[in-house]
Order: structure tokens, then C-alpha cells, then sequence
């Protein structure tokens, strides 16, 4: 089983963004910039957004990092959203999901103006995305299409099974393998035969939300199974907790040709393509 590597992935588009983000700063005599809204506690949420504010620095782009409490309103957070949006220093707007139980994820993504809008989450992004005319593209299922590019994994008329279908994941991940030409079967919590589904699956992105939910038998030989999954386990022995994907990766040795670990393969994509993103709204939009 080849292991795909979405640390080195990665780093070499990371290159890539740091040669653009400097382009900018040329240009436009600033850097570009993401600002970051995270509202409330969730020790999750903390360690990603620090993660994306340290990716940021490394590639130099600016991060504004917005920090508000659980108590925060809907009105405050749209008050915070509107002066982002009209902040010139600001050219990508990452809201960290998910929000609060009291605030509407669908309403507050409505607030971020398409133009900064560095998750691809608006529905004006979305209607781009959809029509194959993609200004930004969707962090965590992009970050998938580049590791498949990357290791030369042909995708056009082979069957690709998608098990989830969050706004976030299991969707805009089938949108973009259609778009690659390959056949799409999208799975979900009332799929009756999940097993079976995979068994014909060349590609398997697997974006459940189930820890290692998935293993030996449920995958057919020389698939390539993406994990998108992401967990953290409780406590061993050593008192250290680890993470874990949907996917019990070991046991597929000898049967599938390629899968992503976790922790190192999707994940890291995810934060690399929120970069690519936030440097091509300042691209395109930037002043
Ligand atoms: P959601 O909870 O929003 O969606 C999960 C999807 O999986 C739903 O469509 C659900 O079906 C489906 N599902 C749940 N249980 C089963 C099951 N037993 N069999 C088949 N389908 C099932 O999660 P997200 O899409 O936001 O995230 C999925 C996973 O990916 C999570 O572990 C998350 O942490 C991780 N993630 C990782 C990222 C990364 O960078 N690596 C980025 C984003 C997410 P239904 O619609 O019927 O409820």
C-alpha cells in the first residue's frame, strides 16, 4: 500500500503560495491577509485555528485573528463580519465552524462577503463552483483532488464512493470528482449496504465523521481510499491521546494500492488550500 502523503503535498504547494504571497506584497505594499472569527471554547476549534494562523505566518500571509465568546450575539457576530468585509487589510474570511449551538451557521456564512469569502462556503461561491466556473474552491475536498493530481491517480471514468454529504465535505467532493469525469455514488447515515457501496469503489473518500469506522473488508483490492476523518482518541496508558481517521488504516495493507494516514494526509491539504484561497481573492480582489 502506498501511503499518500499529504504533509509533503503540501509543503510543495506551500512554496508555490509563499511565491505568490510575495508577489503581492510587492503589488500591493501589504501582505495578504486572512482574518479568522472563532466563537466560544471548543478545544478543537482552538488547535485548528492556531495551526492555520502558524501556516499563515510560514507562507506570509497576515492573519487577524478574531476571538469572541460563547455569548457572542448574532447581531455582534454579523457587526464583526460586516468590519472585516470592508477592512482592506482583510482579503480572506475564515469563520471557524462549528459556531455555537445559538448561531446559525447557514446565516452567519451568508454575512461573509463572496469576495472574502476564503472557505468557498457562500452560496454565491457555491453557484460559481457549481456552474464550473470556480473562483475559490472548497478547502478540505479540494485538498483531496490535489493529493489524486499529485500521485498521478487517475480519476476520469473510474467509480469514486463518497460517504458523507456535509455542505463542508461529502458534497462539494462529489461535485468536483464528477467534474473529473469519474462515476460518483454519494453515501450517507441512511445508506442500507455501506459495504457494498465501497466494494465498487476505485476511489473511496470517506468523510463519516466515525472513528475507524472502516477497515479489512470493506474496501475492494487496489482501491484508493481517502480518509477525510478526524479524531482524537481518549487517553492510552501513557496518558498521551492520539488521532485517528474513519478509516483503520493498518488493517488495509495488502489489499488497497494507496490511502492517506491520519494524522498527515488530509488535514494539511485542507490548511494549504484555505491559503491558495485567501491568496486568490487578493489576486483578484486585493487593493
Ligand atoms: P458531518 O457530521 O457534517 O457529516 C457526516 C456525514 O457522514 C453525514 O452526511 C452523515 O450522513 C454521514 N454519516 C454519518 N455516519 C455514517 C455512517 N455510519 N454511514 C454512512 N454515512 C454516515 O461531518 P463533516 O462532513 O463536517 O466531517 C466529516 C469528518 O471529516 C469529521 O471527522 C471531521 O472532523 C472531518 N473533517 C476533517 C477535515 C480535515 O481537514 N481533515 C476538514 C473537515 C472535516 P447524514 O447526512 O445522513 O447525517
Amino acid at each position: 500500500m502506498q501511503i499518500l502523503d499529504g504533509k509533503a503535498v503540501s509543503e510543495a504547494r506551500r512554496a508555490q503560495i509563499k511565491t505568490r504571497a510575495e508577489k503581492l506584497h510587492k503589488a500591493l505594499g501589504r501582505r495578504p491577509g486572512l482574518a479568522v472569527i472563532l466563537v466560544g471554547e471548543d478545544p478543537a476549534s482552538h488547535v485548528y485555528v492556531a495551526n492555520k494562523i502558524k501556516a499563515c505566518h510560514e507562507v506570509g500571509i497576515e492573519s487577524f485573528e478574531h476571538r469572541l465568546s460563547d455569548k457572542t450575539t448574532a447581531n455582534q457576530l454579523k457587526i464583526t463580519i460586516a468590519s472585516l468585509n470592508e477592512n482592506p487589510m482583510v482579503d480572506g474570511i475564515l469563520m471557524q465552524l462549528p459556531l455555537p449551538k445559538h448561531l446559525n451557521s447557514d446565516e452567519a456564512i451568508s454575512w461573509i462577503s463572496p469576495k472574502k469569502d476564503a472557505d468557498c462556503l457562500t452560496p454565491e461561491n457555491l453557484g460559481h463552483l457549481w456552474s464550473g466556473k470556480p473562483i475559490t474552491s472548497p478547502c478540505t475536498p479540494t485538498g483531496v483532488m490535489v493529493i489524486l493530481e499529485h500521485y498521478k491517480i487517475p480519476v476520469a471514468g473510474r467509480n469514486a464512493v463518497v460517504v458523507g454529504r456535509s455542505n463542508i465535505v461529502g458534497k462539494p467532493m462529489a461535485h468536483l470528482l464528477t467534474s473529473a469525469d469519474a462515476t460518483v455514488t454519494v453515501c450517507h447515515s441512511k445508506t442500507k449496504n455501506l459495504s457494498a457501496e465501497l466494494q465498487r469503489a476505485d476511489i473511496a473518500v470517506i468523510a463519516a465523521g466515525r472513528p475507524e469506522m472502516l477497515g479489512k473488508g470493506d474496501f475492494k483490492k487496489d482501491a484508493v481510499v481517502i480518509d477525510v476523518g478526524i479524531h482524537r482518541k481518549p487517553p492510552g496508558p501513557d496518558g498521551k491521546s492520539k488521532l485517528c481517521g474513519d478509516v483503520r488504516l493498518k488493517e488495509l495493507d495488502g489489499i488497497i494500492s494507496a490511502g492517506t494516514p491520519v494524522p498527515g494526509g488530509v488535514g494539511p491539504m485542507t490548511i494549504t488550500m484555505l491559503l491558495e484561497n485567501t491568496v486568490r481573492l487578493a489576486e483578484l480582489y486585493g487593493k
